[in-house]
């Protein structure tokens, strides 16, 4: 660890589903530590509005429009950050969605789409990432997983499984890469006011009554709230922590 522990300059992160939410949370963490930011998504106009106010923080930004399911996108958008940036030291796979029905009216192609989002882009991306940290020496990755990693709920049979999977799959990439000095860690975000939950509360028949209940702070969360776990997972105070499914919940998971 150096004297300066959170001290990203001269490091260059990638944050799929970076345009907002969450992702953009830690993204501006990450560049308020000084890392350099590709911001990855679809919506290149919610993008390219994120990339100036990232770059607003004094880091380079650029935006990087990518569907994170698709093997070949995701190839494209690693060599372009590799080639714009000059290397890539952190990924966050964020880039999340979710079908909100029971398992027994959930349509494949539905369940196909949010596992493709939620759980094999983050395989995609990061193989793709661990070939250039593996040239570099060192790597930080940071999945998003969700209460969900640990909770069942009857709405969501494919969100569930997938952020299950993310922890696992956590656990395989921080044993297979820890020899190359990569540390892969999950992020557990617990009720968290963003434009997914946003659409939840309104589908949801009395779901901000029970977060307010079950959360011991009592409140729903903010993204901003993840900068603080983001630089701290990103950085040299984490070197010697891998393989862990941290919550940044309010107590929600601890909650009897
Ligand atoms: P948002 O809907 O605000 O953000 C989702 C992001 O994912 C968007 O930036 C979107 O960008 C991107 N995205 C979705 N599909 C794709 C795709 N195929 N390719 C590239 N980017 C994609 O949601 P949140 O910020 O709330 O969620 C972020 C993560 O946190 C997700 O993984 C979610 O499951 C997780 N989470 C959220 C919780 C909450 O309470 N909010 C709780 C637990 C977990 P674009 O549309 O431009 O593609």
């Amino acid at each position: 660890m150096t004297s300066q522990p959170f001290d990203l300059r001269g490091k260059v992160a990638i944050v799929t589903g970076g345009n907002g939410g969450i992702g953009l949370g830690m993204a501006r963490g990450l560049a308020d530590a000084g890392a350099a930011i590709a911001v990855v998504g679809r919506n290149q106009a919610k993008s390219v509005a994120a990339v100036a106010d990232l770059a607003g923080r004094g880091v380079s930004a650029i935006a990087v429009a990518a569907d994170v399911t698709d093997k070949a996108a995701v190839d494209a958008m690693v060599a372009r950050v590799e080639r714009e940036l000059g290397r890539i030291d952190i990924l966050v796979n964020n880039a999340g969605i979710n079908i909100r029905k029971p398992p027994h009216t959930l349509e494949l192609n539905e369940w196909n789409e949010v596992m493709a989002t939620n759980l094999t882009s983050a395989f995609l991306c990061s193989q793709a990432a661990h070939r250039a940290m593996k040239t570099t020496g060192a790597g930080k990755i940071i999945n998003i997983g969700s209460m969900m990693s640990i909770f069942g709920a009857g709405f969501a049979p494919a969100y569930a499984a997938s952020k299950g999977g993310i922890v696992q799959f956590t656990r395989a990439c921080a044993c297979a890469w820890a020899a190359d000095n990569i540390q892969v860690n999950a992020v557990l975000p617990g009720w968290i006011d963003t434009d997914l939950t946003r659409r939840a509360r309104e589908e949801i028949g009395g779901l901000n009554e029970r977060v307010l209940a079950r959360t011991p702070a009592a409140r729903w969360g903010t993204a901003g709230e993840f900068a603080g776990i983001a630089v701290f997972l990103a950085s040299s105070a984490s070197d010697f922590v891998t393989g862990a499914a941290i919550p940044v919940d309010g107590g929600y998971s601890i909650m009897g």
